[in-house]
């Protein structure tokens, strides 16, 4: 039996996620209210690709613990699903290579994620709009006035600040990435930084940096949610556009912007080779006996014991694979500098670990850091109930006065 210390904390924890549940009902309604018609039927979208309802709800269930939510939230994350096409999207293009629009694109199976992701209402996308010069110029402020305070504006790579931003000039009119960014965030509903471009200026802002690119919140001030990866897995921008569809709020973040559920715990701690790592068996050769039996690849530079991101619980293609699965180590590209401060990409860097963080004399501090954190997004979410209860209280009065 438990203690009756245990009762009050499940009994408080209940009570939490109640009001959790009644104020994503009320943002959810909120959000209903406000947003344009749907584009597409999710259903006849899921039917077009031979996605059965079964597998529908299959997803979204994974896709509710994935959010760290409880099972409770599932019918209204599939709701959440069914808004996907009505949300308006002004996609941005800076100093980057189109690897992050492309990793989304190139599914040759799609799964639900793709599918959304492929309903979202794209307002202005430069890569796949076929508006040109003026013509998308025009597109971009049309967009931008209908769906003024309502849109939420992607972007995808870095800003070159140097010179006063003219190592990058878009459009007609020789804008510059700064001008553009600065002009198409302040009128934004949310704005997400796709991709380490974005987030943290990545390659392009690597030493020696003649651009002195920056990732936006540096470039522009603008406090952006950062979805790093080179590229990112889709999977941790469909949900992060759920759990805003869900609760009109972008979901909780670490210290450097990124969203607690699917950046909270490193690679390293659902890593099918760990038990290898623990074990002390490490591929200490390219094709050695390690190699062919699936051994731990720090020694043969895997970061991912620095790196915060769910690649091996979420992998890639279809959940097909991962770089640590196809048997090549992690090279940290969600975390800040990985470039400079990961090198070399086929050593380990232990001789100079990153502050705070050992390996070998830290996995059990991982692990409790780990817990700790998803202690921290549980907490952020109710957190966000006891913050949000007033105007939650205020909605449901106005809703029940209409
Ligand atoms: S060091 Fe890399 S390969 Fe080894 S267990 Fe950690 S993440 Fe997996």
């Amino acid at each position: 039996m438990g203690s009756s210390k245990d009762s009050k904390y499940n009994h408080l924890i209940e009570k939490q996620y109640d009001q959790l549940m009644d104020y994503c009902e009320v943002a959810m309604d909120r959000m209903e209210e406000e947003l344009p018609e749907p584009r597409v039927e999710l259903s006849e979208a899921l039917k077009d690709y031979g996605v059965s309802r079964r597998n529908f709800i299959k997803w979204s269930s994974v896709m509710t613990t994935a959010l760290m939510l409880p099972m409770a939230f599932r019918p209204m994350v599939a709701r959440a699903a069914e808004n996907f096409s009505r949300l308006p999207v002004i996609w941005l293009h800076l100093a980057e290579c189109t690897g992050c629009s492309e990793a989304f694109l190139r599914s040759s199976y799609p799964n639900v994620d793709d599918i959304l992701l492929e309903t979202i209402s794209l307002e202005y996308h430069e890569t796949l709009m076929v508006a040109a010069g003026y013509q998308a110029e025009e597109n971009l402020h049309e967009a931008m006035d209908t769906f003024d305070g309502k849109y939420i504006c992607v972007i995808e790579g870095a800003i070159p600040t140097g010179m006063d931003g003219k190592y990058l000039t878009l459009g007609p009119k020789g804008k510059t990435g700064l001008e553009v960014a600065k002009e198409v965030t302040s009128r934004a509903a949310a704005n997400i930084s796709i991709g380490s471009c974005s987030s943290f200026g990545n390659i392009q802002a690597a030493a020696p940096n003649p651009t002195n690119a920056k990732g936006i919140t540096d470039a522009i001030g603008v406090k952006t949610l950062n979805i790093p990866g080179c590229p990112p897995n889709g999977v941790n921008f469909t949900g992060t556009l759920l759990y805003y569809l869900l609760f009109n709020n972008l979901p909780p973040t670490d210290s450097l912007g990124r969203p607690l559920w699917a950046y909270g715990m490193k690679i390293h701690d659902n890593c099918e080779r760990r038990a290898h790592y623990d074990a002390g068996k490490y591929v200490e050769e390219w094709g050695d006996k390690g190699a062919i039996n699936g051994w731990c690849l720090y020694k043969m530079g895997c970061k991912g014991p620095y790196t915060y991101a769910n690649c091996s619980k979420v992998r890639f293609n279809d959940r097909m694979s991962w770089p640590v699965m196809a048997g090549h180590g992690c090279m940290g590209c969600t975390e800040p500098d990985f470039w400079d401060t990961m090198a070399p990409l086929e050593k380990p860097i232990a001789d100079k670990p990153l502050p705070g963080i050992g390996i070998e004399s830290n996995v059990d501090k991982v692990g409790l850091i780990a817990t700790g954190i998803a202690a921290a997004g549980i907490a952020a979410h109710a957190g966000a109930t006891v913050l949000k209860n007033r105007s939650s209280d205020e909605a449901k009065k106005g809703k029940a006065n209409k």
